[in-house]
């Protein structure tokens, strides 16, 4: 099944190109969750959604939001295939780096604009295959952790370049794009043989796939959930291959997995940019223009 959240708050399932609206599935108040977050807690989504099926919309009438809009957290792998250790020149892969944290406030929906906060920073795109989770979990066993899977999507962790913390330079807002939907893992296959590709302006830059991650769909959950007690609607995100490389004003950038059946697609603006607050250390790669060859940080 393939699930979209849209519209600010409805939700439904794609079907073709046409979305089914599911009614009655969140609650309508300030504090609640969204509905997806909500049709995922409920555990019973099956038949949830079932019972839930209101009027059909062309898709292409509607405005994708992210199809979780609300996680509780995103954990993303930093160094997690060995093509992006080498072009980064990065010492450590994800088992020495572990995990690191994206502010939810950061997601925005396919179709969506990607907003460059500054105009004197190296901007870059990073292709990644998504995990949403379905149950709480914690401290899952790698033989066990697929059971916590809800589903499973495409992400770019746009991310700025230098010397900054991971979290700052990867959760301004709109620098994690997301959808277009989700499929429910029931009806995904096998999340360690998916094939992930990622164009700018329809430039091919990156081609994986998941059966080269380091730590695979199982690994990073048992050790998320090693960290932190996962949540439904909690999303995982697998790490980018080789091909990372800047994007501007104007630019289209747009990823796909295999499995997905759409792709995920925002354009970049930077309307409004600022010079950067700050200096990016001493990262030699921080500025436009700069180089990934000349190091900083994945
Ligand atoms: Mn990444």
């Amino acid at each position: 099944m393939r699930l979209a959240s849209f519209d600010c708050g409805r939700i439904g399932c794609v079907e073709g190109e046409n979305i089914v609206e599911l009614i009655g599935i969140g609650e309508n108040s300030e504090f609640a969750h969204s509905p997806m977050r909500t049709l995922i807690q409920k555990g019973n989504w099956s038949s949830l959604v079932g019972s839930s099926r209101g009027p059909s919309v062309p898709l292409a009438e509607v405005v994708l939001d992210p199809p979780v809009p609300d996680p509780s957290k995103i954990f993303a792998a930093p160094v997690n295939y060995v093509d992006h250790q080498k072009e980064m020149e990065q010492a450590f892969q994800v088992s020495g780096l572990g995990l690191f944290l994206k502010a939810p406030s950061s997601l925005v929906g396919s179709g969506g604009t990607l907003q460059l906060p500054y105009h004197d920073r190296r901007f870059d795109q990073e292709g990644e295959f998504a995990v949403i989770i379905g149950k709480m979990a914690r401290n899952v066993s790698v033989d066990r952790a697929l059971d916590f899977v809800f589903g499973y999507s495409t992400l770019l962790d746009i991310t700025m370049r230098g010397g900054e913390d991971r979290s700052t330079r990867k959760s301004f807002e709109t620098f994690t794009p997301m959808g277009p939907w989700i499929v429910t893992a029931d009806e995904f296959g096998d999340p360690a043989d998916v094939d992930l590709k990622c164009w700018v302006n329809g430039e091919l830059r990156q081609h994986a796939n998941t059966k080269d991650l380091i730590w695979g769909v199982a690994e990073l959950i048992a050790y998320a959930s090693s960290v932190t007690t996962l949540l439904p609607g909690d999303v995982i995100t697998t790490g980018t291959p080789a091909g990372v490389g800047s994007i501007f004003d104007g630019d289209i950038v747009e990823a796909e997995c295999s499995g997905i059946g759409g792709r995920l697609n925002v354009k970049v603006s930077a309307a409004g940019a600022t010079a950067s607050v700050t200096t990016g250390g001493n990262s030699g790669s921080a500025l436009v223009g700069g180089s990934k060859e000349k190091g900083g940080n994945s």
